[in-house]
């Protein structure tokens, strides 16, 4: 993906990278700002001086193995329509990162999950969303792709899809799971008990 994409004709970027230009309070022109030299320039509003803000984006993903394979999805929706990833998406505001993981993993690939650990956090310079991720295992559910997946199987770590991966996030996150949990002993995951 390239990190900025040509807004469409309603200034709205076609990968949720949105051009805002009018106050969300009362509707005037947005202006940008240096409020901080030490901050980057924000977005104020030329009438009543509302502070537009652009926090980051928080998303969540799980990484679960079955019987030493790692579950991934095919994105059926963009970005990344048709490339892999593990289950995941945006936590909704009052939400907990751990419950929009099990939420998550349930919507796309109806599997129960329980968090068992942090794995990292992930965020690149430039890029709207951080990405927390969980080790997780398996409780319970069938693997069967959700609506906004395409296909789900799941990868031994010699078999992951590496240059067909959906973000940046996708690949930093297996390696750190396929280091710290599988890699000492092929075929053996942290999940390796059959269910
Ligand atoms: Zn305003």
């Amino acid at each position: 993906m390239t990190k900025e994409t040509p807004p469409n004709a309603d200034g709205c970027h076609p990968h949720g990278d949105i051009n805002y230009r009018f106050c969300p309070v009362c509707a005037h022109p947005l202006q940008t700002q240096v409020i901080k030299s030490t901050e980057p320039g924000r977005l104020v509003c030329s009438r009543c001086g509302y502070v537009f803000y652009l926090d980051p984006k928080v998303a969540v993903g799980t990484i679960g193995d079955i019987d030493g394979k790692i579950i991934l999805l095919k994105r059926g929706i963009e970005p990344a329509y048709g490339r892999w990833v593990f289950p995941g998406g945006y936590v909704d505001r009052g939400e907990t990162a751990e419950e929009a993981g099990i939420r998550e993993t349930k919507e796309e690939v109806n599997l129960d999950v329980k968090i068992e650990s942090l794995l990292n956090v992930y965020s690149y310079s430039g890029r709207p969303v951080i990405i927390i991720v969980y080790a997780v295992s398996i409780t319970g559910g069938k693997l069967r792709a959700g609506d906004e997946a395409i296909e789900v199987r799941t990868f031994g770590p010699d078999e992951i899809p590496w240059s067909e991966l959906a973000f940046p996030s996708t690949r930093d996150a297996l390696r750190d799971y396929i280091r710290r949990y599988m890699s000492s002993s092929p075929g053996s995951g942290r999940n390796g008990e059959s269910w």
